[in-house]
């Protein structure tokens, strides 16, 4: 029997190391300092760096990549359990030094790059001392990479990239962007995209403005022109053709991260909804005692709990048979009940806050507005049901005859012919029993 819901002790042991920092140390960073992506913030030097040290110390860096490139190989699961605690703040994942979009650019740079490639970005990035973008969506056909018209001709020893990217976050303080393109219209998309480093500052590539969320004046999502961008032959990473496959990579590993970071959201916002209820006080007494407080409490540790084991049982999938193709109906699962948990616990935890719960002096709008970002990010909710769905339908067969399988007449027939004999006996002796009474 293999099942098991223990934490080692070894290991809870850091877990708990980890708790106590991030609550002490990294969520006050949340108020006072502002974007993790910007490295040239001189309070980054003189406050994220040494608590970086201490992570490293604590053999906690980089857990997401393998012990070759510096982290601990630790596996998803163990991952997920410290994911569910830096998931509780913006800072976190960057003072554990493995936050997105860096940690997927890190992965496919560590898989798929050149030894140039991981010495010149793979090594500062892992350092923390850079950042780095990830632009894959165009402006017109966002979800759908089929539709991707951004180029990539090669020149000699050179790449020339035109085209227009949408939503690279944090392109604006990265030193390098990961790019997608056609490099060959006469295949499949699947075949004919590949992918490019281009360091920031190369000539042709502007930011035409960073797109801000909701109410936010600049934001840290860059809307990108490519016009006429050459790099090095070189700077192709991985093979030519070989995005979609770069992209799987990157992307089903970022999405379970994305749900485990995800759980910690949702218990932020179920603790926060069970202080108030049994802190606001009504005519009746606190509002903990009111029945729909109740259900409300009891609907969102129901669907919390049910999502956290979704998600671990999916990082032990991904453990287990080290392939993220074989566990994509999981992750496509996972990448569709992760907006609405968070969405559906937030918004009652922001509710039981009366007006402070939508004011600014709370945190809510903000965590609302990011679960609906986590509908869209990495493809929206409708294309990864279609996934699961696909990948459901792939085990079940039509029916031979005209009756469902389930159809309980033909059941019973089948039943009644299978045990026929005994049946039969037991009938003519139960005949024989109510003939003699
Ligand atoms: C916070 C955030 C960060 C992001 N960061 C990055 C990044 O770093 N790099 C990057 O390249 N991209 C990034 N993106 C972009 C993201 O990948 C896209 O927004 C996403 O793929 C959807 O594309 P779209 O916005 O063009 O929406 P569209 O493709 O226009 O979809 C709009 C809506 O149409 C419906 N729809 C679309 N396609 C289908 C379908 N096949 N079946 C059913 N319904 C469908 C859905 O309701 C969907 O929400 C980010 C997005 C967000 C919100």
């Amino acid at each position: 029997m293999a099942w098991d819901f223990e934490t080692d002790p070894d290991y809870q042991a850091l877990l708990d190391w980890a708790d106590a920092f991030v609550r002490d140390e990294v969520e006050p960073l949340d108020l006072v300092l502002g974007d993790p992506y910007d490295k040239a913030d001189p309070r980054h030097k003189g406050i994220v760096k040494p608590l970086q040290q201490r992570v490293k110390d604590r053999g906690l860096w980089a857990c997401h990549l393998g012990p070759e490139l510096g982290g601990k190989g630790f596996g998803q699961v163990k991952l997920a359990l410290l994911n569910e605690i830096l998931g509780r703040s913006r800072w976190a994942p960057s003072v554990f030094g493995c936050q997105a979009p860096d940690s997927g650019n890190a992965e496919i740079l560590a898989q798929f790059g050149t030894p140039e490639q991981k010495e010149h970005y793979l090594r500062p990035l892992l350092d923390g001392d850079i950042s780095s973008s990830y632009s894959m969506t165009e402006p017109h056909g966002g979800a759908d990479p089929t539709l991707f018209t951004t180029r990539a001709v090669r020149d000699g020893d050179e790449w020339v990239i035109n085209g227009e990217k949408w939503f690279s976050s944090n392109a604006r303080h990265a030193s390098f962007i990961i790019v997608m393109a056609v490099t060959d219209t006469e295949v499949s998309a699947y075949e004919g995209m590949s992918m490019f480093i281009v360091p920031a500052g190369t000539p042709g590539l502007t930011i035409v403005r960073n797109v801000g969320v909701a109410g936010e004046r600049e934001g840290s999502h860059g809307y990108l022109r490519y016009e006429d961008v050459r790099v090095p032959a070189g700077h192709l990473l991985g093979t030519e053709g070989g995005a979609f496959v770069i992209a799987q990579t990157r992307l089903g590993g970022g999405r379970i991260h994305h749900a485990m970071r995800t759980i910690a959201q949702v218990r932020k916002a179920f603790d926060m909804m069970c202080e108030r209820a049994v802190s606001r006080e009504t005519r009746w007494g606190p509002l903990a005692k009111l029945q729909m407080t109740r259900e409300k409490i009891a609907d969102s540790w129901i669907e919390m709990e049910q999502f956290r084991l979704l998600v671990l049982r999916t990082a032990w999938l991904i453990d287990k048979h080290q392939d993220y193709r074989k566990v994509r109906k999981d992750i496509a699962a996972v990448k569709a009940a992760m907006p609405k948990v968070l969405h559906d616990v937030v918004q009652r935890a922001m509710h039981l806050h009366g007006a402070l719960g939508v004011s600014n002096e709370m945190p809510f709008a903000k965590m609302l507005l990011g679960a609906e970002a986590l509908a869209i990010a990495d493809g929206p909710t409708e294309v990864h049901k279609i996934t699961v769905a696909r990948q459901v339908l792939r085990d079940y067969e039509p029916v031979k005859g005209l009756w469902p399988t389930a159809h309980l007449p033909t059941r019973r027939e089948a039943a009644r012919e299978r045990h026929a004999e005994v049946l039969e006996h037991y009938a003519e002796a139960l005949e024989h029993a109510l003939g003699n009474e």
